[in-house]
Protein backbone atom coordinates (compact mmCIF):
# COMPACT_ATOMS: atom_id res chain seq x y z
CA UNK A 1 0.00 0.00 0.00
CA UNK A 2 2.68 2.64 1.01
CA UNK A 3 3.96 2.97 -2.59
CA UNK A 4 0.86 3.34 -3.88
CA UNK A 5 0.38 6.10 -1.44
CA UNK A 6 -1.18 9.28 -3.37
CA UNK A 7 -1.79 12.69 -2.08
CA UNK A 8 -5.36 13.55 -2.06
CA UNK A 9 -4.85 16.87 -3.86
CA UNK A 10 -8.53 17.92 -5.12
CA UNK A 11 -7.23 18.59 -8.47
CA UNK A 12 -6.42 14.11 -8.52
CA UNK A 13 -8.92 13.30 -6.39
CA UNK A 14 -12.67 14.62 -8.10
CA UNK A 15 -11.40 13.02 -11.43
CA UNK A 16 -10.27 9.63 -9.49
CA UNK A 17 -13.56 9.44 -8.57
CA UNK A 18 -16.13 10.63 -11.25
CA UNK A 19 -14.54 7.61 -12.94
CA UNK A 20 -15.00 4.88 -10.23
CA UNK A 21 -16.49 1.58 -11.88
CA UNK A 22 -14.46 2.33 -15.42
CA UNK A 23 -11.33 1.14 -14.20
CA UNK A 24 -9.57 -1.33 -11.18
CA UNK A 25 -7.56 0.64 -9.11
CA UNK A 26 -8.99 2.12 -6.27
CA UNK A 27 -7.12 4.97 -5.27
CA UNK A 28 -5.59 5.01 -1.27
CA UNK A 29 -5.03 8.22 -0.10
CA UNK A 30 -2.76 8.95 3.19
CA UNK A 31 -3.70 11.37 6.35
CA UNK A 32 -2.09 14.34 6.14
CA UNK A 33 0.53 15.07 8.52
CA UNK A 34 2.21 18.38 8.27
CA UNK A 35 1.19 19.13 4.53
CA UNK A 36 2.18 15.16 3.50
CA UNK A 37 0.71 12.45 2.78
CA UNK A 38 1.32 9.43 5.24
CA UNK A 39 0.14 5.82 5.47
CA UNK A 40 -0.83 4.33 9.00
CA UNK A 41 2.46 3.59 10.75
CA UNK A 42 1.25 -0.11 11.08
CA UNK A 43 -0.28 0.18 7.26
CA UNK A 44 -4.03 -0.61 7.88
CA UNK A 45 -6.51 0.78 5.67
CA UNK A 46 -9.82 1.07 5.69
CA UNK A 47 -12.34 1.96 2.74
CA UNK A 48 -14.50 4.59 2.18
CA UNK A 49 -17.99 3.17 0.36
CA UNK A 50 -20.88 4.56 -1.82
CA UNK A 51 -24.41 3.94 0.65
CA UNK A 52 -26.29 4.24 -2.69
CA UNK A 53 -24.21 1.47 -3.97
CA UNK A 54 -22.62 -0.30 -0.91
CA UNK A 55 -20.06 -2.74 -2.95
CA UNK A 56 -18.07 0.52 -4.90
CA UNK A 57 -15.48 1.35 -3.00
CA UNK A 58 -14.21 5.03 -3.37
CA UNK A 59 -10.82 4.48 -2.21
CA UNK A 60 -8.76 3.48 1.05
CA UNK A 61 -7.53 5.55 3.53
CA UNK A 62 -5.38 4.61 6.61
CA UNK A 63 -7.12 3.11 9.86
CA UNK A 64 -5.21 5.19 12.08
CA UNK A 65 -4.29 4.43 15.75
CA UNK A 66 -2.62 5.74 18.56
CA UNK A 67 1.20 6.31 16.67
CA UNK A 68 -0.57 8.30 13.94
CA UNK A 69 -2.00 10.93 16.16
CA UNK A 70 1.03 11.03 18.17
CA UNK A 71 2.80 11.95 14.75
CA UNK A 72 0.16 14.52 13.82
CA UNK A 73 0.01 16.20 17.14
CA UNK A 74 4.15 16.66 16.72
CA UNK A 75 2.93 18.20 13.70
CA UNK A 76 0.76 20.60 14.76
CA UNK A 77 2.97 21.42 17.67
CA UNK A 78 6.00 22.53 14.91
CA UNK A 79 3.54 24.29 13.20
CA UNK A 80 1.80 26.09 16.13
CA UNK A 81 4.42 28.96 17.18
CA UNK A 82 4.57 30.49 13.98
CA UNK A 83 1.07 30.55 12.97
CA UNK A 84 0.15 31.76 16.50
CA UNK A 85 2.63 34.62 15.39
CA UNK A 86 0.82 35.30 11.83
CA UNK A 87 -0.84 38.34 12.67
CA UNK A 88 -4.85 37.24 12.76
CA UNK A 89 -5.21 39.95 9.58
CA UNK A 90 -2.82 37.83 7.52
CA UNK A 91 -4.36 34.75 9.24
CA UNK A 92 -7.95 36.19 8.09
CA UNK A 93 -6.16 36.85 4.07
CA UNK A 94 -5.76 33.24 3.92
CA UNK A 95 -9.56 32.19 5.13
CA UNK A 96 -11.11 34.71 2.19
CA UNK A 97 -8.64 32.53 -0.11
CA UNK A 98 -10.19 29.16 1.67
CA UNK A 99 -13.14 31.29 0.61
CA UNK A 100 -12.71 31.51 -2.75
CA UNK A 101 -11.69 28.33 -2.98
CA UNK A 102 -14.64 26.33 -1.51
CA UNK A 103 -16.93 28.19 -4.04
CA UNK A 104 -14.33 26.99 -6.69
CA UNK A 105 -14.75 23.61 -5.90
CA UNK A 106 -18.57 23.51 -4.80
CA UNK A 107 -19.62 21.04 -7.70
CA UNK A 108 -16.91 18.27 -6.79
CA UNK A 109 -16.59 18.61 -3.29
CA UNK A 110 -20.86 18.08 -3.39
CA UNK A 111 -20.41 15.34 -5.61
CA UNK A 112 -18.41 13.56 -2.95
CA UNK A 113 -20.29 14.15 -0.26
CA UNK A 114 -23.31 12.59 -2.10
CA UNK A 115 -21.05 9.87 -2.98
CA UNK A 116 -19.98 9.29 0.68
CA UNK A 117 -22.82 9.92 2.71
CA UNK A 118 -25.69 10.18 0.31
CA UNK A 119 -27.09 13.45 1.00
CA UNK A 120 -28.69 14.62 -2.51
CA UNK A 121 -26.27 16.43 -4.64
CA UNK A 122 -28.09 19.87 -3.81
CA UNK A 123 -28.18 19.88 -0.29
CA UNK A 124 -24.72 19.09 -0.24
CA UNK A 125 -23.54 21.76 -2.64
CA UNK A 126 -25.71 24.42 -1.56
CA UNK A 127 -25.73 23.82 2.23
CA UNK A 128 -22.69 21.92 3.15
CA UNK A 129 -20.56 23.36 1.45
CA UNK A 130 -21.62 26.56 0.99
CA UNK A 131 -21.56 26.68 4.36
CA UNK A 132 -18.13 26.28 5.10
CA UNK A 133 -17.49 28.67 2.21
CA UNK A 134 -19.47 31.88 4.13
CA UNK A 135 -18.28 30.62 7.66
CA UNK A 136 -14.53 30.97 6.02
CA UNK A 137 -16.03 34.70 4.44
CA UNK A 138 -17.45 35.44 7.56
CA UNK A 139 -14.53 34.42 10.02
CA UNK A 140 -11.98 36.02 7.04
CA UNK A 141 -13.48 39.43 8.85
CA UNK A 142 -12.63 38.33 12.47
CA UNK A 143 -8.76 38.76 11.41
CA UNK A 144 -9.32 42.44 11.62
CA UNK A 145 -11.47 42.58 14.62
CA UNK A 146 -10.34 40.16 16.79
CA UNK A 147 -10.89 42.61 20.06
CA UNK A 148 -10.68 42.33 23.75
CA UNK A 149 -11.76 44.42 26.35
CA UNK A 150 -10.89 47.66 28.05
CA UNK A 151 -11.86 49.00 30.93
CA UNK A 152 -10.64 52.27 33.14
CA UNK A 153 -8.89 51.19 35.95
CA UNK A 154 -9.26 52.03 39.61
CA UNK A 155 -5.51 52.36 39.86
CA UNK A 156 -3.86 56.15 38.69
CA UNK A 157 -1.34 55.87 36.20
CA UNK A 158 -2.48 52.48 35.26
CA UNK A 159 -4.40 50.84 32.44
CA UNK A 160 -5.90 47.55 31.51
CA UNK A 161 -6.88 45.46 28.41
CA UNK A 162 -7.78 41.42 27.59
CA UNK A 163 -5.56 39.78 24.61
CA UNK A 164 -7.50 36.71 23.34
CA UNK A 165 -4.47 34.32 22.42
CA UNK A 166 -4.68 30.73 21.08
CA UNK A 167 -5.32 27.81 23.12
CA UNK A 168 -2.79 25.55 21.17
CA UNK A 169 -3.10 22.38 19.46
CA UNK A 170 -6.84 21.57 19.15
CA UNK A 171 -8.33 18.28 18.33
CA UNK A 172 -10.88 17.69 16.19
CA UNK A 173 -13.69 15.05 15.98
CA UNK A 174 -16.78 15.49 13.86
CA UNK A 175 -19.57 13.08 12.22
CA UNK A 176 -20.31 12.21 8.95
CA UNK A 177 -23.84 13.94 8.48
CA UNK A 178 -22.74 17.70 7.50
CA UNK A 179 -18.80 16.46 6.23
CA UNK A 180 -17.52 19.25 5.28
CA UNK A 181 -19.80 22.69 7.18
CA UNK A 182 -19.13 20.85 10.53
CA UNK A 183 -15.31 19.94 10.19
CA UNK A 184 -15.01 23.19 8.06
CA UNK A 185 -16.57 25.38 11.13
CA UNK A 186 -14.04 23.44 13.56
CA UNK A 187 -11.09 24.27 11.27
CA UNK A 188 -12.52 27.58 10.25
CA UNK A 189 -12.84 28.80 13.73
CA UNK A 190 -9.65 27.43 15.36
CA UNK A 191 -6.77 28.24 12.77
CA UNK A 192 -8.46 31.86 12.66
CA UNK A 193 -7.89 32.07 16.43
CA UNK A 194 -4.10 30.94 15.90
CA UNK A 195 -4.76 27.33 16.76
CA UNK A 196 -3.40 24.62 14.68
CA UNK A 197 -5.53 21.35 14.40
CA UNK A 198 -5.68 17.53 13.99
CA UNK A 199 -9.15 16.21 12.69
CA UNK A 200 -10.44 13.14 13.29
CA UNK A 201 -13.10 12.89 11.03
CA UNK A 202 -15.80 10.27 10.48
CA UNK A 203 -15.08 6.97 9.36
CA UNK A 204 -17.80 7.09 7.06
CA UNK A 205 -16.67 10.47 5.79
CA UNK A 206 -12.54 10.30 5.23
CA UNK A 207 -12.34 11.36 1.65
CA UNK A 208 -14.31 14.69 2.00
CA UNK A 209 -12.25 15.18 5.01
CA UNK A 210 -9.10 14.68 3.08
CA UNK A 211 -10.28 16.82 0.20
CA UNK A 212 -11.00 19.52 2.39
CA UNK A 213 -7.81 19.79 4.18
CA UNK A 214 -6.49 19.64 0.24
CA UNK A 215 -8.33 22.90 -0.04
CA UNK A 216 -7.41 24.71 2.30
CA UNK A 217 -3.43 23.67 1.81
CA UNK A 218 -4.44 25.26 -2.15
CA UNK A 219 -5.41 28.33 -0.25
CA UNK A 220 -1.82 28.85 1.61
CA UNK A 221 -2.88 27.22 5.33
CA UNK A 222 0.92 26.85 5.96
CA UNK A 223 1.99 22.85 6.63
CA UNK A 224 1.21 21.41 9.64
CA UNK A 225 -1.33 23.94 10.89
CA UNK A 226 -4.26 21.68 9.46
CA UNK A 227 -3.47 17.67 10.13
CA UNK A 228 -5.83 15.19 8.99
CA UNK A 229 -6.01 11.69 10.71
CA UNK A 230 -8.49 8.71 9.18
CA UNK A 231 -9.57 5.85 11.84
CA UNK A 232 -12.07 4.68 14.04
CA UNK A 233 -13.09 6.76 16.65
CA UNK A 234 -12.43 3.83 19.80
CA UNK A 235 -8.96 4.12 18.47
CA UNK A 236 -7.20 7.05 16.31
CA UNK A 237 -10.39 9.05 18.30
CA UNK A 238 -9.36 7.86 22.02
CA UNK A 239 -6.06 8.29 21.34
CA UNK A 240 -6.43 12.00 20.09
CA UNK A 241 -8.46 12.86 23.09
CA UNK A 242 -6.60 11.01 25.60
CA UNK A 243 -3.37 13.01 24.10
CA UNK A 244 -1.41 14.95 26.42
CA UNK A 245 -0.43 17.34 23.89
CA UNK A 246 -3.70 18.03 22.90
CA UNK A 247 -4.95 21.14 24.28
CA UNK A 248 -8.71 21.37 23.53
CA UNK A 249 -10.81 18.53 22.07
CA UNK A 250 -13.92 20.12 19.60
CA UNK A 251 -16.07 17.16 19.42
CA UNK A 252 -19.47 16.93 17.28
CA UNK A 253 -21.65 14.15 17.88
CA UNK A 254 -23.82 11.93 19.40
CA UNK A 255 -24.48 12.56 23.59
CA UNK A 256 -23.37 9.11 24.18
CA UNK A 257 -20.31 9.42 22.81
CA UNK A 258 -19.88 12.93 24.22
CA UNK A 259 -20.35 11.89 27.70
CA UNK A 260 -17.25 9.42 27.58
CA UNK A 261 -15.21 12.43 25.60
CA UNK A 262 -16.19 14.79 28.04
CA UNK A 263 -15.19 12.68 30.91
CA UNK A 264 -11.73 11.82 29.90
CA UNK A 265 -11.00 15.44 28.38
CA UNK A 266 -12.58 16.86 31.86
CA UNK A 267 -10.62 14.74 33.72
CA UNK A 268 -7.08 15.50 31.47
CA UNK A 269 -8.37 19.51 32.64
CA UNK A 270 -8.30 20.06 28.56
CA UNK A 271 -11.18 22.52 27.34
CA UNK A 272 -13.62 20.41 25.42
CA UNK A 273 -16.61 21.85 23.31
CA UNK A 274 -19.52 19.52 23.04
CA UNK A 275 -22.42 19.86 20.07
CA UNK A 276 -24.25 16.76 20.51
CA UNK A 277 -27.77 15.02 19.82
CA UNK A 278 -31.16 16.63 19.26
CA UNK A 279 -34.76 15.85 19.17
CA UNK A 280 -36.27 18.75 17.60
CA UNK A 281 -40.07 19.64 17.23
CA UNK A 282 -42.16 21.93 14.94
CA UNK A 283 -44.89 23.23 16.95
CA UNK A 284 -48.23 23.72 15.07
CA UNK A 285 -50.62 25.93 16.95
CA UNK A 286 -54.46 26.51 16.54
CA UNK A 287 -53.94 30.02 14.27
CA UNK A 288 -51.14 28.87 12.11
CA UNK A 289 -50.81 28.94 8.66
CA UNK A 290 -50.93 24.81 8.18
CA UNK A 291 -49.59 24.66 4.56
CA UNK A 292 -46.61 26.89 5.63
CA UNK A 293 -45.79 24.70 8.38
CA UNK A 294 -46.74 21.12 6.25
CA UNK A 295 -43.98 22.67 4.17
CA UNK A 296 -41.85 23.42 7.39
CA UNK A 297 -42.33 19.97 8.55
CA UNK A 298 -41.35 18.46 4.82
CA UNK A 299 -38.21 20.11 4.37
CA UNK A 300 -37.35 19.86 8.01
CA UNK A 301 -38.06 16.41 8.35
CA UNK A 302 -36.61 15.15 5.65
CA UNK A 303 -33.91 17.16 4.41
CA UNK A 304 -30.65 14.80 4.25
CA UNK A 305 -33.07 12.08 4.85
CA UNK A 306 -33.64 13.39 8.71
CA UNK A 307 -30.36 13.01 9.70
CA UNK A 308 -29.34 16.34 10.50
CA UNK A 309 -28.74 17.22 14.25
CA UNK A 310 -31.52 19.71 13.80
CA UNK A 311 -33.61 17.68 11.53
CA UNK A 312 -37.65 18.22 12.76
CA UNK A 313 -38.07 14.85 14.37
CA UNK A 314 -41.42 16.06 16.19
CA UNK A 315 -44.64 17.31 15.27
CA UNK A 316 -46.78 18.58 18.09
CA UNK A 317 -49.91 19.90 16.61
CA UNK A 318 -52.75 21.72 18.35
CA UNK A 319 -55.90 19.06 17.95
CA UNK A 320 -58.10 22.01 16.71
CA UNK A 321 -55.83 21.91 12.96
CA UNK A 322 -53.86 18.13 13.59
CA UNK A 323 -56.24 16.65 11.08
CA UNK A 324 -55.89 19.21 8.09
CA UNK A 325 -51.86 19.53 8.94
CA UNK A 326 -51.86 15.66 9.14
CA UNK A 327 -53.74 14.91 6.04
CA UNK A 328 -51.49 17.01 3.98
CA UNK A 329 -48.21 16.18 5.33
CA UNK A 330 -48.66 12.97 4.91
CA UNK A 331 -49.68 13.48 1.27
CA UNK A 332 -46.39 15.45 0.56
CA UNK A 333 -44.12 12.94 2.80
CA UNK A 334 -45.72 10.07 -0.09
CA UNK A 335 -44.82 11.95 -2.89
CA UNK A 336 -41.08 12.62 -1.87
CA UNK A 337 -38.67 10.67 -4.44
CA UNK A 338 -36.25 8.44 -3.36
CA UNK A 339 -33.15 7.41 -5.27
CA UNK A 340 -29.40 7.88 -6.24
CA UNK A 341 -28.62 11.28 -4.59
CA UNK A 342 -26.41 12.33 -7.41
CA UNK A 343 -29.88 12.06 -9.72
CA UNK A 344 -31.50 15.43 -10.27
CA UNK A 345 -35.15 15.47 -8.45
CA UNK A 346 -34.15 13.23 -6.01
CA UNK A 347 -35.54 14.40 -2.44
CA UNK A 348 -34.52 11.86 0.01
CA UNK A 349 -30.96 9.48 -0.96
CA UNK A 350 -29.83 6.41 1.24
CA UNK A 351 -29.16 6.46 4.59
CA UNK A 352 -25.41 6.25 5.51
CA UNK A 353 -24.67 2.59 6.24
CA UNK A 354 -26.36 -0.73 6.92
CA UNK A 355 -26.28 0.03 10.90
CA UNK A 356 -28.11 3.20 10.42
CA UNK A 357 -30.81 1.47 8.09
CA UNK A 358 -31.21 -1.02 10.90
CA UNK A 359 -31.38 1.79 13.49
CA UNK A 360 -34.36 3.86 11.78
CA UNK A 361 -36.27 0.37 11.03
CA UNK A 362 -36.29 -0.62 14.17
CA UNK A 363 -37.39 2.47 15.71
CA UNK A 364 -40.85 2.01 13.48
CA UNK A 365 -41.09 -1.52 14.96
CA UNK A 366 -40.55 0.14 18.82
CA UNK A 367 -43.13 2.64 18.11
CA UNK A 368 -46.29 0.70 16.78
CA UNK A 369 -45.02 -1.59 19.19
CA UNK A 370 -46.21 1.23 21.85
CA UNK A 371 -48.83 2.29 20.05
CA UNK A 372 -48.03 4.56 17.15
CA UNK A 373 -49.62 4.35 13.81
CA UNK A 374 -47.91 4.10 10.71
CA UNK A 375 -49.76 6.84 8.54
CA UNK A 376 -46.69 5.88 5.67
CA UNK A 377 -43.30 4.55 5.14
CA UNK A 378 -42.00 2.00 7.62
CA UNK A 379 -39.92 -0.16 5.48
CA UNK A 380 -37.08 -0.42 3.64
CA UNK A 381 -36.74 0.50 -0.04
CA UNK A 382 -35.60 -2.66 -1.67
CA UNK A 383 -32.73 -1.97 -4.11
CA UNK A 384 -30.89 -4.13 -6.80
CA UNK A 385 -27.60 -2.13 -6.13
CA UNK A 386 -28.27 -2.49 -2.37
CA UNK A 387 -28.29 0.90 -1.56
CA UNK A 388 -29.16 2.09 2.10
CA UNK A 389 -32.78 3.11 1.17
CA UNK A 390 -35.60 3.66 3.57
CA UNK A 391 -39.23 4.89 2.91
CA UNK A 392 -39.80 8.45 4.27
CA UNK A 393 -42.31 7.56 7.42
CA UNK A 394 -44.60 9.05 9.33
CA UNK A 395 -45.80 8.22 12.95
CA UNK A 396 -48.73 9.11 14.61
CA UNK A 397 -50.52 9.04 17.57
CA UNK A 398 -47.12 9.07 19.82
CA UNK A 399 -46.80 9.91 22.86
CA UNK A 400 -44.55 12.15 24.30
CA UNK A 401 -43.26 9.66 26.07
CA UNK A 402 -42.92 6.99 23.97
CA UNK A 403 -39.39 6.17 22.76
CA UNK A 404 -39.55 7.45 18.79
CA UNK A 405 -40.68 11.24 20.87
CA UNK A 406 -37.67 11.13 22.96
CA UNK A 407 -34.94 9.24 21.35
CA UNK A 408 -32.70 10.31 18.41
CA UNK A 409 -33.75 8.43 15.48
CA UNK A 410 -31.28 10.75 13.10
CA UNK A 411 -33.32 9.29 9.87
CA UNK A 412 -36.68 9.65 7.51
CA UNK A 413 -39.11 9.39 10.97
CA UNK A 414 -41.17 12.06 11.93
CA UNK A 415 -43.22 11.19 14.94
CA UNK A 416 -47.03 13.21 15.22
CA UNK A 417 -48.23 14.33 18.56
CA UNK A 418 -51.45 15.80 19.15
CA UNK A 419 -52.26 18.18 21.98
CA UNK A 420 -55.14 20.37 23.63
CA UNK A 421 -53.78 23.49 24.24
CA UNK A 422 -50.70 25.55 24.40
CA UNK A 423 -49.76 25.11 27.55
CA UNK A 424 -49.35 21.17 27.17
CA UNK A 425 -47.66 22.34 23.45
CA UNK A 426 -45.33 23.64 25.28
CA UNK A 427 -44.53 20.82 28.01
CA UNK A 428 -44.48 18.51 25.16
CA UNK A 429 -41.99 20.22 22.66
CA UNK A 430 -39.86 21.16 25.81
CA UNK A 431 -40.12 17.63 27.76
CA UNK A 432 -36.82 15.54 26.25
CA UNK A 433 -33.40 15.73 27.31
CA UNK A 434 -32.18 17.73 24.24
CA UNK A 435 -31.87 21.19 23.48
CA UNK A 436 -30.76 21.94 20.15
CA UNK A 437 -33.18 23.82 17.48
CA UNK A 438 -37.31 24.32 18.14
CA UNK A 439 -40.22 25.96 16.16
CA UNK A 440 -43.22 26.94 16.34
CA UNK A 441 -46.09 28.24 14.13
CA UNK A 442 -48.66 30.61 14.53
CA UNK A 443 -50.04 34.05 12.77
CA UNK A 444 -50.08 35.61 15.77
CA UNK A 445 -46.63 37.50 16.35
CA UNK A 446 -46.36 38.44 20.08
CA UNK A 447 -47.64 34.67 20.57
CA UNK A 448 -44.77 33.49 18.71
CA UNK A 449 -42.45 35.91 20.86
CA UNK A 450 -43.82 34.90 23.88
CA UNK A 451 -42.63 31.20 22.42
CA UNK A 452 -39.23 32.48 21.65
CA UNK A 453 -38.56 33.14 24.94
CA UNK A 454 -40.30 29.39 26.61
CA UNK A 455 -38.59 27.42 23.99
CA UNK A 456 -35.85 25.15 25.89
CA UNK A 457 -33.12 25.23 23.06
CA UNK A 458 -29.99 26.77 21.69
CA UNK A 459 -31.75 28.03 18.15
CA UNK A 460 -35.42 28.79 18.06
CA UNK A 461 -37.68 29.58 14.63
CA UNK A 462 -40.84 31.15 13.93
CA UNK A 463 -42.54 30.28 11.26
CA UNK A 464 -39.60 28.03 9.93
CA UNK A 465 -38.69 24.64 10.39
CA UNK A 466 -35.73 23.54 12.52
CA UNK A 467 -33.34 23.80 10.15
CA UNK A 468 -31.45 26.48 8.35
CA UNK A 469 -29.10 28.17 10.72
CA UNK A 470 -26.99 30.38 8.88
CA UNK A 471 -22.91 30.92 9.97
CA UNK A 472 -23.03 34.59 11.40
CA UNK A 473 -25.32 33.48 14.56
CA UNK A 474 -24.41 30.84 17.20
CA UNK A 475 -24.93 27.14 16.58
CA UNK A 476 -25.70 24.68 19.29
CA UNK A 477 -27.93 23.77 22.29
CA UNK A 478 -28.50 23.70 25.53
CA UNK A 479 -29.66 20.62 28.12
CA UNK A 480 -27.95 17.56 27.13
CA UNK A 481 -27.21 18.93 23.50
CA UNK A 482 -23.87 20.13 24.77
CA UNK A 483 -21.67 21.45 27.21
CA UNK A 484 -22.33 25.25 26.62
CA UNK A 485 -20.46 26.23 23.98
CA UNK A 486 -21.16 27.30 20.73
CA UNK A 487 -20.10 27.21 17.26
CA UNK A 488 -20.30 29.69 14.27
CA UNK A 489 -20.91 33.39 14.75
CA UNK A 490 -19.14 35.73 17.49
CA UNK A 491 -19.11 32.52 19.79
CA UNK A 492 -16.62 30.65 17.87
CA UNK A 493 -14.15 33.20 18.77
CA UNK A 494 -15.04 32.83 22.51
CA UNK A 495 -14.61 28.83 22.00
CA UNK A 496 -11.16 28.69 20.01
CA UNK A 497 -9.12 31.53 22.39
CA UNK A 498 -7.61 32.20 25.93
CA UNK A 499 -8.09 35.69 27.74
CA UNK A 500 -5.28 37.52 28.88
CA UNK A 501 -5.53 40.26 31.15
CA UNK A 502 -3.06 42.96 30.79
CA UNK A 503 -2.00 45.59 33.37
CA UNK A 504 0.21 48.59 32.16
CA UNK A 505 1.24 50.56 35.09
CA UNK A 506 3.12 53.98 34.01
CA UNK A 507 2.93 55.76 37.53
CA UNK A 508 6.24 54.65 38.11
CA UNK A 509 5.83 53.83 41.65
CA UNK A 510 5.05 50.55 43.55
CA UNK A 511 0.81 50.88 43.60
CA UNK A 512 -1.45 48.54 45.65
CA UNK A 513 -4.37 47.63 44.14
CA UNK A 514 -7.63 48.24 46.57
CA UNK A 515 -6.03 50.51 48.75
CA UNK A 516 -6.32 53.30 45.80
CA UNK A 517 -9.92 53.56 46.51
CA UNK A 518 -9.48 53.92 50.42
P1 LIG B 1 -20.84 9.51 16.89
O1 LIG B 1 -21.03 8.05 16.76
O2 LIG B 1 -20.87 10.10 18.25
O3 LIG B 1 -19.45 9.84 16.19
C1 LIG B 1 -18.98 11.15 16.00
C2 LIG B 1 -17.47 11.11 15.84
O4 LIG B 1 -16.87 10.69 17.07
C3 LIG B 1 -16.96 10.12 14.80
O5 LIG B 1 -15.80 10.64 14.21
C4 LIG B 1 -16.65 8.90 15.65
O6 LIG B 1 -15.77 8.00 15.01
C5 LIG B 1 -16.05 9.55 16.87
N1 LIG B 1 -16.13 8.78 18.11
C6 LIG B 1 -17.13 7.96 18.52
N2 LIG B 1 -16.85 7.50 19.77
C7 LIG B 1 -15.67 8.05 20.15
C8 LIG B 1 -14.86 7.97 21.33
N3 LIG B 1 -15.22 7.24 22.39
N4 LIG B 1 -13.72 8.68 21.37
C9 LIG B 1 -13.35 9.45 20.34
N5 LIG B 1 -14.06 9.56 19.20
C10 LIG B 1 -15.22 8.88 19.10
O7 LIG B 1 -21.92 10.30 16.02
P2 LIG B 1 -22.35 10.03 14.52
O8 LIG B 1 -23.24 8.87 14.46
O9 LIG B 1 -21.14 10.05 13.64
O10 LIG B 1 -23.17 11.38 14.20
C11 LIG B 1 -24.48 11.54 14.51
C12 LIG B 1 -24.66 12.31 15.81
O11 LIG B 1 -24.04 13.59 15.74
C13 LIG B 1 -26.11 12.60 16.13
O12 LIG B 1 -26.34 12.39 17.50
C14 LIG B 1 -26.25 14.07 15.79
O13 LIG B 1 -27.30 14.73 16.46
C15 LIG B 1 -24.93 14.58 16.21
N6 LIG B 1 -24.63 15.88 15.60
C16 LIG B 1 -24.67 16.99 16.39
C17 LIG B 1 -24.44 18.24 15.84
C18 LIG B 1 -24.48 19.48 16.70
O14 LIG B 1 -23.90 20.48 16.29
N7 LIG B 1 -25.10 19.47 17.85
C19 LIG B 1 -24.16 18.35 14.47
C20 LIG B 1 -24.13 17.20 13.69
C21 LIG B 1 -24.36 15.96 14.27
P3 LIG B 1 -16.39 6.85 14.04
O15 LIG B 1 -16.85 7.54 12.83
O16 LIG B 1 -15.27 5.93 13.80
O17 LIG B 1 -17.50 6.21 14.81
Amino acid sequence: MTTNIRHAASTELLPELTRLGEHDAIPYYGNLIGGKPRPAVDEAVMASTNPARPTQILGYVPASGAADIEAAVAAAHAAFPGWRDTPAPQRGQILARIAERLHAHRDGLGRLVSREMGKVYDEARGYDVRGAAALAEYMSGEGRRFTGVTSPSETPGRMGFTLREPIGVVGLITPWNLPVLTPGQKIIGAIMCGNTVVLKPAEDTPLTALLLAEIFQEAGVPDGVVNVVTGRGGEAGQALVAHPGVDMISFTGSTAAGRTIGGVAGSLLKRVSLELGGKNAIVVLDDADVQLAVDGAVWGGYASNGQRCTASSRIVVDRRVAAEFTDSFVARVRALRVGDPLIEGVQVGPLVNQAALDKVDSYTRIGLSQGAELLTGGRPVPDAAGGYYYQPTVLGNVAPTDRVAQEEIFGPTVSITVVDDEDEALQVANGTEYGLSMAVYTRDASRGLAWVHRMEAGMVYLNAPTIGAEVQFPFGGIKNTGNGHRETGPSVIEQFTEVKSVYLDYSGQLQRTGFTLD
